[in-house]
């Protein structure tokens, strides 16, 4: 219920503008972000793979509206995967990046103009139905998806010459299909393009299995994480519990795969199904993945021991989705938050 309302009043465009504006704000967002731009970047990839953990970079953005922007996406991914070549940082995909399909055109249509309605970055909770205007057009919408499409392969060719390559973030579930026929068609031509999964998706154990057949699509890199968004209950497991055995369920058919998992969570409990699962597999077949500033210690105990752990590491301005979707994990962060933009008692 509190989360519930929280996320509700994250939403609006008046509380927005407030919270971008505050220090509170600021200062979580220091947390979970590296800076504004690719030198914050460059900077925190410099020192964490001193620490010896991989990483993956995300310029931060989503939904966006024009195909100016879109484009500008991919030209900021690709200037730093030359920054990060040449500092030496992306040899045998040591540094990577990720990328949002709407950040680089999926919602546009047909002339650049926004065919749909850009979606809220807050959902509704978890089991509303979903009552935006519904996208089921962008499947059918060929230009969105060839648009960012275009753009991402730019990513992953600068990816490529780089000597490093690109995943593929998953956003809502209407843009699941797009993002995997993206992510399957870019695969023919850079076989390192990475898919992402959400185990809080219904159809991602039959996803999984297809990814993880021999020969269908090679044996392609997939990250699993459990899925950041608001979906309808037609479409997603809403109950924790649920969305822990969906995981493990996809994270075992992975392991018995050919491909290369990338396990993102840092739930202490599916961490050791992975590390059990792993033991039959070659070593340096699959790899952890945690969020920058979340685990931090979990991380370094991971690479200790030997195993490949990847932090997925956001930069840029435009970081209030993310960081709301962080504090939706965490309600009683953004309790505070709000409650600092409205003291109660205060004048
Ligand atoms: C590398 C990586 C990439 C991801 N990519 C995507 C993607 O492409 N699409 C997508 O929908 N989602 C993505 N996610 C987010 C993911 O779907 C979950 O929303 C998020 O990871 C929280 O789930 P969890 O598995 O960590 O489990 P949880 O049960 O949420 O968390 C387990 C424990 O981790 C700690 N923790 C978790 N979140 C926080 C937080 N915000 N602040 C502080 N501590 C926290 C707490 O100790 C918590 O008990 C990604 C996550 C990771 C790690």
């Amino acid at each position: 219920m509190l989360r519930r309302a929280l996320l509700a009043a994250a939403a609006s465009d008046q509380i927005r503008g407030l919270l971008t504006g505050t220090q509170a704000a600021r200062a979580i967002v220091a947390r979970y972000v590296a800076g504004d731009n690719a030198s914050d970047a460059v900077r925190v990839a410099r020192d964490l793979r001193a620490a010896g953990l991989l990483v993956t970079l995300d310029y931060l953005g989503e939904d966006t509206t024009d195909a100016l922007r879109a484009a500008a996406v991919a030209a900021e991914y690709v200037t730093l995967l030359e920054k990060l070549h040449a500092e030496g940082l992306t040899a045998d995909g040591a540094v990577e990046v990720s990328v949002k399909p709407t950040a680089v055109g999926l919602l546009l249509s047909p002339g650049g103009a926004n065919g749909v309605a850009p979606r809220s970055i807050i959902r509704p909770p978890r089991g509303v139905p979903d009552e935006e205007p519904s996208v089921s057009g962008l499947q059918e919408s060929e230009s969105g998806e060839k648009i960012a499409r275009e753009n991402i392969e730019r990513i992953a060719a600068a990816a490529d010459s780089a000597g490093t390559t690109v995943t593929i973030d998953a956003e809502d579930h209407r843009t699941t299909d797009a993002s995997l026929r993206i992510a399957a068609r870019l695969r023919e031509r850079y076989p390192g393009v990475g898919s992402v999964v959400q185990a809080s998706l219904r159809r991602t154990e039959t996803d999984v299995r297809a990814l993880a057949a021999p020969g269908t699509d090679g044996a392609p890199r997939v990250r699993l994480c459990k899925g950041a968004y608001n979906e309808p209950v037609s479409e997603a497991f809403t109950d924790a519990h649920e969305i822990d055995k969906s995981f493990a369920r996809c994270l075992r058919v992975l392991m018995e795969g050919p491909g290369y998992p990338m396990i993102a969570t840092h739930a202490p409990r599916l961490v050791r199904i992975a590390a059990a699962l792993g033991l039959s597999r070659e070593p340096g077949s699959f790899e952890y993945q945690m969020l920058y500033g979340i685990r931090s210690d979990e991380q370094a105990r991971l690479a200790a021991s030997g195993a490949r752990v990847r932090v997925y590491v956001p930069y840029g301005g435009d970081w209030y989705g993310y960081l709301v979707r962080r504090l939706a994990e965490r309600p009683a962060s953004l309790g505070l938050l709000l409650r600092s933009l409205y003291p109660l008692g205060g004048t």
